[in-house]
């Protein structure tokens, strides 16, 4: 190998390495509030966007952060939820199936 195609080599393999950083993984999908799922569910990503009248026994304390389901950690913004497989729902969402977190 020349030099000159050694030289070009090397910088191409530092900017696939710039591009694509070692240890990267995708992030899981938000669930979509129009998701077939999240309609049958009520969920909102926005506890306080719940409508009343359907679900007269939400209150606003209630949301995914707070919920038995969420995988998340309280401090993250979004997070698993074992009723919408490989995607995430939203800290302060809520949906019908909310139960409350023991503790
Ligand atoms: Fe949020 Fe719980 Fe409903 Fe999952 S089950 S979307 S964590 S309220």
């Amino acid at each position: 190998m020349k030099t000159s195609d050694r030289r070009i080599f090397l910088l191409q393999l530092a900017a696939c390495s710039a591009a694509v950083p070692l240890g990267a993984r995708a992030e899981a999908a938000k669930v979509e509030e129009t998701d077939p799922q999240a309609v049958t569910l009520g969920y909102r990503h926005d506890t306080t966007k719940v409508d009343k009248k359907k679900y007269p026994k939400h209150d606003a304390a209630q949301k995914c952060s707070t919920c038995q389901l969420f995988q998340g950690k309280a401090t993250d913004a979004f997070g698993p939820c074992p009723l919408f497989a490989g995607k995430q729902v939203a800290n302060n969402g809520w949906c019908s199936a909310w139960v409350k977190k023991p503790g």
